[in-house]
């Protein structure tokens, strides 16, 4: 039974661009899904319409009322004026998540789980790049969402802390199982990430490939299933990472 289900038949943007159409697919309770799909065809759209930020669209999308949902964009987003907790807490503070002892105590769990527990009283600018997304995450998982929205968030890091970040990111859903909806141009990190992949076409976006990862958990990010996995996926599909199952064709010019 499926807990995400979108039926996108159109998204149209005011100035006639057309972002998605029959776009379809539905995720199970717990499922981790990535998306992966050509730049500017429409994941972040997409993403945006599931979070209901955006609701000019024709067709549907449906998950069970009350849901928690939690969104981690590229940039982490920290407000600059407030601190590691400050920031974390601004989320506690919506109604839906009144301020009760059980999430601050979870606050306080997952700033020590990813190592920021000495850093809850320093503002954004005096953390780095990875650290700030250590915030974010914990951010993210604090009010222990049932849908977690994911935008490309370890982007333009270096790749040791991106690694870092994937395993914990990996450990944090584990422990909560929410279905998480991942946005990346890296096959590598969907085939480490994750149950299964979604590529996309070019604009206007639908799913031209539902592909289940055959790969068991845990998944160390060097293991060899992971890059032969890879490059049977591109040896079948070379153009896939361009939104196509078979390579355009050129006609040759005919010789005289
Ligand atoms: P992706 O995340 O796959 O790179 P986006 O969802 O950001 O793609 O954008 C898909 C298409 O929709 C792009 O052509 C983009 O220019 C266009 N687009 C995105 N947001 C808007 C908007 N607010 N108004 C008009 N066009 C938009």
């Amino acid at each position: 039974m499926s807990f995400l289900s979108v039926d996108l038949h159109s998204k149209t943007y005011p100035n006639s661009v057309c972002a998605a159409q029959d776009l379809r697919f539905a995720a199970k309770q717990g499922e981790f899904i990535a998306i992966v799909g050509p730049s500017g065809t429409g994941k972040s759209t997409l993403l945006n319409l599931i979070a209901g930020l955006d609701t000019d669209f024709a067709g549907t999308i449906s998950y069970p009322p009350q849901t928690t949902l939690s969104f981690m964009f590229q940039e982490p987003r920290l407000l600059p004026w407030l601190s590691v907790a400050d920031n974390i807490r601004l989320v506690l503070d919506a109604p839906q998540h009144c301020h009760d002892s059980a999430r601050l105590a979870r606050m306080d769990t997952l700033l020590q789980q990813l190592g920021l527990q000495d850093f809850r009283d320093s503002f954004p600018n005096q953390l780095s790049g990875g650290m700030k997304r250590r915030a974010a995450l914990v951010r993210a998982f604090v009010t222990q969402p049932q849908l977690l929205l994911m935008d490309e968030p370890f982007q333009s890091l270096d790749e040791p802390t991106a690694q870092d970040l994937r395993q914990v990111l990996l450990k944090l859903w584990a422990e909560s199982q929410p279905t998480v909806l991942f946005v990346t141009h890296s096959l590598n990190e969907a085939l480490l990430l994750a149950d299964r992949v979604l590529f996309l076409s070019p604009r206007p976006a639908k799913v031209i490939l539902d592909y289940r990862v055959p790969l068991p958990r845990p998944r160390p990010q060097a293991t060899s299933g992971l890059q032969s996995l890879q490059a049977e996926l591109l040896h079948e599909f070379p153009a896939l990472l361009s939104g196509l199952l078979t390579p355009p064709t050129f006609s040759q010019p005919h010789s005289p």
